[in-house]
């Protein structure tokens, strides 16, 4: 199966936390944290339509300026999410800046800033030719499900303990479809485009009844959806994305963040110490590899990939690695 997404850590596992997340089909992005990002290109940076942070403790936030400039001038609708305090924080940024030219922008640039809460969500909107100055109030909804969703795939969060309120992440895909390219040349037809609408067709929950056209090269086409479906499509389960960066090993984190992350494809999660500093690990809110790989293995996650180790283990990094790994096959053998 190719998968949808494609993750990858922009740094090293001693930088700043950040992972981008393209789309395979489509020129889109969604980025989760937003540590140093300069190593990323503006070409990938400009893909992102949806930015979801964790906290904002400065390693997690900081590349929010470089986004900012990159998009500044251009028509972009820009959705961020973070946790309690997000708004005043994406305030503060802007408000290190003079606007005074901006009003004269041809192009709409909108900052949509939803801040994450128990039960409800804070939304604000910031138009760039407005100087970034709200013209009503925040907005607040009540919020119980996916924190965002598209026919195809959602967003899911759990509030976590860091001594600050700080967001896990998941992107489930709602289900996979496999295109078998051998089926599609058989029908006369060649790849293209119109395998993206297909998709979204059924994503779409279109009857299988209805008409779909293919334009495909020269020529056009027309199928019965579920009849083209049936031959050239093998529908999977989808493709489950977990992120989770800063967290303290307690109880109550530890049941949020194995549900979040249960039967992940792969899981991204912060190893900050060794398990022989667990004392420090516990005073900085912070998890070991072994809490970290003992998580992957109760969530049941396919793979595991910990990072933001500690600068104190710069040299030494195969060792958080061996022992979130080990953890991780420990505690799925037992799980099995
Ligand atoms: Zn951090
Ligand atoms: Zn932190």
């Amino acid at each position: 199966m190719r998968p949808s997404f494609l993750p990858r850590l922009v740094n090293g596992p001693f930088d700043d936390p950040t992972l981008f997340i393209p789309f395979l089909y489509e020129k889109r992005a969604l980025i989760f944290d937003l540590g140093d990002i300069f190593s990323l290109s503006a070409r990938d940076i400009l893909k992102i339509s949806h930015v979801f942070v964790t906290h904002t403790h400065m390693d997690h936030f900081i590349g929010f300026d470089r986004l900012l400039r990159l998009f500044l001038g251009r028509n972009h609708s820009l959705y961020m999410y973070g946790p309690e305090n997000f708004i005043s924080n994406v305030e503060g940024k802007l408000a290190g800046y003079s606007w005074n030219l901006v009003e004269n922008y041809s192009n709409m640039f909108v900052l949509h800033v939803t801040e994450v809460h128990d039960d409800h969500l804070k939304t604000q909107d910031y138009i760039c030719r407005d100087r970034f100055i709200p013209s009503s109030k925040a907005v607040e909804h009540p919020f119980a499900g996916p924190l965002y969703t598209k026919p195809s795939f959602s967003v899911f969060t759990r509030i976590l303990d860091h001594s600050i309120p700080c967001l896990g992440f998941s992107l489930k895909e709602r289900f996979h479809v496999n295109i078998m390219k051998d089926a599609v040349v058989e029908l006369g037809l060649e790849t293209g485009p119109w395998l993206t609408e297909f998709k979204q067709a059924l994503f779409d929950h279109q009857s299988p009844d209805s008409e779909f056209e293919v334009k495909s090269g020269k020529q056009q086409k027309t199928f019965i959806l579920g009849d083209l479906a049936m031959k050239i499509a093998r529908v999977t389960s989808g493709q489950k994305i977990s992120y989770i960066a800063d967290v303290v090993y307690s109880e109550s984190n530890l049941e949020k963040v194995i549900e979040l992350a249960k039967d992940s494809d792969h899981l991204f999660i912060e190893a900050s110490f060794l398990d022989k500093d667990k004392d420090i690990a516990e005073k900085k809110y912070h998890l070991t590899a072994r809490q970290a790989g003992f998580i992957a293995g109760k969530a049941n996650v396919k793979q595991l990939t910990p990072f933001h180790f500690s600068p104190r283990y710069q040299g030494k990094g195969h060792l958080l690695e061996q022992e979130a790994q080990k953890a991780y096959h420990h505690a799925l053998k037992c799980h099995v």
